[in-house]
């Protein structure tokens, strides 16, 4: 029983479902002859803005420059430390570590699986410059505890929200809480491109002018080099597909949010511990991730029946051999490290049918 009866994500539903309308969003931007930023990107930028209710969008190439360049924007390098989750996806760490900054990891709450906010301040030293919640798997991070702590220090905010599109906190769309938030739009994601993407957010208009100049050469005026920056442009194909795919992303993530409450329903009684969401969060689900001490054994079994699950992420970044370096050692993150051998996403999408979810269930009981 090898084949897969139910993926762990269907993308290819995603373009099937909208394919008229993103075939001629595609040939719009191949007939106009302007191939590189222009009216698709910025029309993009504004929409996209418009729905987190940001002053400013910057389109940008994919979601790990969108922090690089957010950090550079903020003026973060040599001798900096930033704070950011121990258990978040490398690139989080790898944005720090390309400014010439230090990542400083803080474990999160196990409930919510976002970093503690009463951890926060024992990592600040004389050389922290700024925190980076993480909302990872969709679900925000406590943002106001979190600007709090960083206002009390002088520190500044920059939001990896790669998967939280259209996640909300105390009823308001994430996307202008901290000074800057940075997006991905890899195909994956909540708001997915059909290739790489990114973006960030902010209602600080030097900050977006900033990042505008920086992911363009450094070029404020065609040829005249203001300081020494990268190519990052958004490619103006994906910003035609975005601008279709953001007029569906509220729907997809409520389809999303049906199969999270049925997923809730129907594993209740098993011995998995299941995604805990406090009150003043709405998350935008981009994962369903349960935790088991026999994650192999489930994880086997789903294979078994055909259903595809993943792991996110088995490796924390401390334990990975890009940071074998910064030498901190096993058991010194427990948190993280319980959590990597411990997670298991379950197959979540918006194209996933709702009856799926008691097959999930019945092969996990089996
Ligand atoms: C996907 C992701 C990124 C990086 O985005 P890319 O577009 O792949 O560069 C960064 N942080 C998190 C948490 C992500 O999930």
């Amino acid at each position: 029983m090898n084949s897969v009866t139910i993926p762990f994500l269907d993308l290819k539903a995603a373009y099937v479902e909208l394919k008229g309308e993103i075939d001629a969003a595609v040939a719009r931007v191949l007939d106009s002859g302007w191939y590189i930023l222009g009216t698709e990107v910025e029309a993009f930028e504004q929409e996209f803005a418009g729905y987190c209710a940001a002053g400013h969008c910057v389109g940008l190439a994919n979601g790990l420059d969108a922090l690089h360049l957010g950090l550079r924007a903020l003026d973060i390098g040599a001798g900096d430390e930033v704070i950011v989750p121990s258990n978040t996806y490398i690139a989080s760490w790898l944005a720090i570590s390309q400014c010439g900054a230090t990542p400083v990891p803080v474990e999160p709450d196990p409930q919510t699986y976002n970093i503690d906010p009463a951890r926060i301040e024992a990592a600040i030293t004389h050389r922290t410059r700024a925190i980076m919640p993480v909302h990872l798997y969709g679900q925000p991070a406590d943002l106001d505890a979190i600007v709090a702590i960083a206002r009390r220090h002088g520190l500044r905010v920059i939001e990896d929200a790669a998967q939280a599109h259209g996640a909300r906190y105390r009823g308001q769309r994430i996307g202008a809480h901290g000074d800057l938030v940075a997006w991905s739009f890899y195909p994956g994601k909540n708001l997915g491109a059909f290739g790489d993407a990114g973006a960030v957010t902010t209602n600080d208009a030097a900050l977006a002018a900033r990042v505008r100049v920086l992911r363009n050469y450094g070029s404020r005026v065609k040829y005249i080099n203001d300081e020494a920056g990268w190519n990052s442009r958004l490619d103006p194909l994906q910003a035609a597909a975005l601008r279709v795919k953001l007029m569906h992303l509220d729907d997809w993530n409520a389809r999303r949010r049906t199969l999270a409450n049925a997923y809730a329903q129907q594993l209740a009684g098993l011995d998995l511990q299941l995604p805990q969401v406090p009150d003043w969060a709405e998350p935008a689900w981009h994962l369903y991730v349960v935790q088991a001490t026999d994650r192999e054994s489930l994880q086997k079994r789903l294979a078994e029946h055909g259903i595809g699950s993943l792991i996110h992420y088995p490796i924390p970044p401390h334990r990975q051999q890009a940071y074998a370096a910064a030498g901190i050692a096993a058991g010194t993150l427990p948190i993280a490290e319980a959590m990597a051998d411990r997670v298991l996403s379950l197959p979540l999408g918006p194209h996933l049918p709702t009856a799926a979810i008691a097959q999930i269930a019945a092969a996990l009981r089996s």
